[in-house]
Order: structure tokens, then C-alpha cells, then sequence
């Protein structure tokens, strides 16, 4: 998976590097998923052919069908009978006739024979689009993708339509008509201002009701009332802060997906302290602009990333926010930047660098360590998935976190190198969160800083809507907190002193 083509690469608890999808899943769902719940063809692929080298088809042919399609459906079963779920929720990306999609279109199709047709429902998202100058409604494409899925033997029990404007009951009537579903299977997905709107828009259409009494099981109204909270937060922010991301702009401008769970992540900071976020993309190669861009800013973010590119301006960027009191949150290679910052600019370790961008630094500060060359060697190639932290008292961490251990998930090959934990420590780096082992520094943090603080790990893939994660409501409560003392201590940026002349 190419992050440039399909967005972020989405870590599970259990290492499984993923689509993004996976998590909007999460957080929606507020569940953790893991390896099973991917599923790509070339998985599925090789399992068959490996099951086939071991003779277990019994020197039959393999085919698509039965073996591939088989093969989709035991995975299935075997993630709902592994967490033991009432209901599996099967996505399948793509338009419907795509090539690549085929056999789990099949796969799905047979699964209504397999487990009864009660206990199988099909959700159809369609799209409604408006044409010409009078912005007509079209229901042509959803006629033909449905004709399309019955085809190849699925009928939609509900239709979602994609639309920019409300569905009348008219257009509803008309869909239904042409589509030979029911007009009760209709559901309008009209855009909406938050993807987070989306649980009560489709619960004011009773669409749990009807997923619930198509699979007859007892009717049950879910208890929505946190997301009514979200959307009213959404849509009446008690402040509007800025937070600066500071990475690779081109990256950001190419896929706006790249850093999807550290966007939502920031929201769900600002939506637990009843606030809304605006976010600044900063263009780390941009090196004059900077400090005058941070100047107008809330808060920074440096994202996790790989390559050299745009290093020193992210390192730029941390020194301007240690040194101007601005709350600064780092993640992986956040973390890996602001330990280099701290080491030249405090710790006076000239040419400090991690190996990754320079092999002859001096003061290797961020390397990599032989236990992760012996993984490398075994195949793996980075540190994945959930690892253990602890977090020592009396650290902004703890205090964050209220809590002494924890468990984050990780993708990253380097790491703050232990050699020089105690040149870093005694120059007043504090090392918050450790491996339990001591050896691996998974958090650091700053004193007499109102909030500078960054990980290892990547806190992003926790974070839910309904349950900010610790180290963005921190930050965003920090940003909150700025804002508010600069306005009482009047302009201080030359762009603000201009503004209030003029
Ligand atoms: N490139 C760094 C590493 O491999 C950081 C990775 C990241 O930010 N995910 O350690």
C-alpha cells in the first residue's frame, strides 16, 4: 500500500499495518480490530495457495469458486467467532463490478445461502448526483449499480444515497420504484458539515430499527447521546483554536488522507474541551515561513514520518515552540526531532542527528538498536502493534494519563538511542514513559514548559470521537489555555499589532 496513493497506513492493536478504513471503523465502532478484520486479495491468495502446496484440497483443482470464495467466508467466521460478535460487518471497497472485487462480491453472495437468508443483509452506498445548470437530480447511476449487484445475485435490502442536497420523497419514490426496494430501504446520506454528524442523521432515519428487525433480532434504540454532543460541539464550538501541523506539505497537498487518525485525533482534543480546531499546515521545507506562521498558531503537531526530507524545518519549528512557551505535541518522528533539537540546542551536542538522515552523525542520538536488527533480520521490519510503556509519577504524562502503565502501538525502526539517555536527562530531558524494561524512551517531556510532551508511539490510532486521547485533549487544552493569555495580554505578533491598528 503506497501512503501517497491511499492515505495513512492505520496500525491495529496486533501490528497489522492496514487501510485508513479500518480506522473509521475503529472509531465509530469504538472497538479494536486487528489482522483479521483485512482483508486483501492477496492474503486470501496465498493462503489458498499455500493451503493447496500442503495438499489440503486433496489434489482437486482450485478455482475461484469454491476455493477462493470459500477461503474469504472462513475468514470472516473466524473474526466473529474470535470476538465473539453478534453482528460482522463486511465492507467491500470499490464500485460494484470491479474486477479486483469479484470474489468477495461472490463470496457475500453465497454467505445468504450459507447462514439463511434472515441473517444476511446487504447496504448499498449509491451516489445521487446533480448535473447541468439547473442542477438536476440523477437517479441513473443508482439504477445501474443496483441492476449492476443483482447481477451477480445481490439484492440491496437498504440503498444509502449519496447526495449533496435532501432526497424528497418524490426522488425516494422513484428510486425505490426503479429499483424494486422497498421505499422504507431508502436512506439519504446527505453530505454532511463532520463525518460525525453521520450516527444521528442516519438514526433520525431509523436505520438501526430497520438493520435490526431485517436480521430479527430485538429492537433496542441506541443510546446516541454522546454523538448528539459531538454534533452540537460541531456545530457551536466554545473556542476555535489553531494547531499547526508542521510536515511535509507536499505529502499533505498530494493525499489529504496521509495523516487522517492525527487529524481526527486533534478534533476529538478539541471536542473534549467543548472546542473546535482549526489546522495549519505548515510546510516544513519552507524554512523562512515558520516561526511567522507558529506566531499566529495555537499549538504544533509534528506527525510521524520517514525521510529527509523537511527534517530541519521540522526541528526549526520545535526549537521556536520550546523556546516561545507554544504546547507542542510529537509524535514518532516528532518524538525523534525534538530529542535532536533538545540535543544540539541544550544538551550542546553539535551535529546531533539520527542515523536515518545522517550515518556519520557525531551524536547519534536517535539510531537504531541490534534488538531491532535482529527482527529485521527475522523478517519484520519495523517495531509494530501494542508495546508497554511505564510512565513515571510526577510527570506531565502521568498526569495525563492517570495512569502507570499503558499500552500504545507502534510503527517506526529507530529510536531515541540509550547511550545517551543520561547526557539528555542531566541537560533536563525527561524521559516520562519508559519501555518497562528501561531501555526504550517512549515518551519525553519538558518542565517549565506549559506543554511540550511527544511519543514514540503513535497515539493517533487510539484516539475515538467519544474518548479524546489523553495527549491531544492535553494539547488542545494547552492551545485553549494560550489563547486565552494572549488575548488578555494584547498583540504580540507584528502581524497581530498591525491587525488591532488597523
Ligand atoms: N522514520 C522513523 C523511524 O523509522 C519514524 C517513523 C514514524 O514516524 N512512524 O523510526
Amino acid at each position: 500500500m503506497n501512503p501517497h496513493q491511499h492515505g495513512e497506513v492505520f496500525v491495529t492493536e496486533d501490528g497489522a499495518e492496514t487501510d485508513l478504513d479500518l480506522g473509521h471503523y475503529e472509531r465509530f465502532v469504538d472497538q479494536n480490530l486487528g489482522k483479521l478484520s483485512n482483508m486483501t486479495t492477496g492474503v486470501v491468495y496465498r493462503s489458498v495457495i499455500e493451503r493447496e502446496r500442503r495438499g489440503d484440497y486433496l489434489g482437486h483443482t482450485v478455482q475461484v469458486i469454491p476455493h477462493i470464495t470459500d477461503e474469504i467466508k472462513d475468514r470472516i467466521r473466524a473474526n466473529a467467532h474470535e470476538n465473539d460478535a453478534d453482528i460482522a460487518i463486511i465492507e467491500i471497497g470499490g464500485t460494484i463490478g470491479d474486477i479486483e472485487s469479484l470474489p468477495f462480491t461472490e463470496a457475500i453472495r453465497q454467505m445468504k445461502i450459507d447462514e439463511g437468508t434472515e441473517n444476511v443483509m446487504y447496504v448499498h452506498v449509491t451516489l445521487v448526483p446533480f448535473v447541468g445548470p439547473k442542477n438536476e437530480m440523477k437517479t441513473k447511476p443508482t439504477q445501474h449499480s443496483v441492476r449492476e449487484l443483482r447481477n451477480i445475485g445481490i439484492t440491496p435490502d437498504i440503498l444509502i444515497c449519496r447526495t449533496k442536497a435532501p432526497l424528497s420523497d418524490e426522488m425516494k419514490a422513484k428510486i425505490a420504484l426503479f429499483c424494486d426496494i422497498s421505499i422504507d430501504g431508502i436512506l439519504e446520506g446527505l453530505d454532511a458539515q463532520h463525518i460525525y454528524h453521520l450516527p444521528v442523521r442516519f438514526e433520525e432515519q431509523g436505520f438501526a430499527k430497520k438493520v435490526l428487525k431485517r436480521l430479527g433480532l430485538p429492537d433496542e434504540t441506541p443510546d446516541l447521546s454522546r454523538w448528539q454532543h459531538i454534533a452540537r460541539t460541531i456545530e457551536s464550538p466554545k473556542h476555535t483554536v489553531k494547531v499547526a501541523i508542521c510536515g511535509k506539505y507536499l505529502e499533505h497537498a498530494a493525499q489529504p488522507d496521509t495523516y487522517i487518525s492525527v487529524v481526527e485525533s486533534i478534533e476529538h482534543g478539541a471536542l473534549d474541551n467543548e472546542a473546535a480546531a482549526e489546522i495549519v499546515w505548515i510546510d516544513a521545507e519552507d524554512r523562512e515561513g515558520i516561526a511567522r506562521e507558529l506566531s499566529e498558531c495555537d499549538a504544533l503537531l509534528i506527525p510521524g514520518g520517514f525521510g529527509e526530507r523537511g527534517v530541519e524545518g521540522k526541528i526549526e519549528a520545535i526549537r521556536w515552540a520550546r523556546e516561545n512557551d507554544l504546547p507542542f505535541l510529537g509524535l514518532c518522528l516528532g518524538l525523534q526531532t525534538a530529542v535532536i533539537e533538545f540535543a544540539r540546542n541544550v544538551a550542546c551536542l553539535e551535529g546531533a542527528h539520527s542515523t536515518e538522515f545522517d550515518a556519520q552523525t557525531p551524536h547519534p542520538v536517535i539510531a537504531i538498536l541490534k534488538e531491532q536488527r535482529a527482527v529485521e533480520k527475522k523478517g519484520g521490519t519495523m517495531r509494530l502493534g501494542t508495546q508497554p510503556c511505564s510512565i513515571a509519577p510526577n510527570t506531565l504524562a502521568h498526569r495525563l494519563y492517570g495512569q502507570s502503565l499503558i499500552l500504545e502501538r507502534h510503527r517506526h525502526r529507530y529510536e531515541v538511542n540509550p547511550r545517551y539517555h543520561r547526557q539528555l536527562t542531566s541537560a533536563g530531558l525527561k524521559l516520562s514513559g519508559l519501555s518497562p524494561d528501561g531501555r526504550l524512551a517512549e515518551i519525553i517531556e519538558l518542565e517549565n514548559h506549559p506543554y511540550f510532551i511527544a511519543s514514540q508511539f503513535h497515539p493517533e490510532f487510539k484516539s475515538r470521537p467519544t474518548r479524546a486521547h489523553p495527549l491531544f485533549s492535553g494539547l488542545l487544552a494547552a492551545a485553549i489555555k494560550r489563547q486565552q493569555e494572549r488575548a488578555t495580554q494584547g498583540p504580540q505578533t507584528i502581524d497581530e499589532l498591525r491587525r488591532s491598528i488597523a
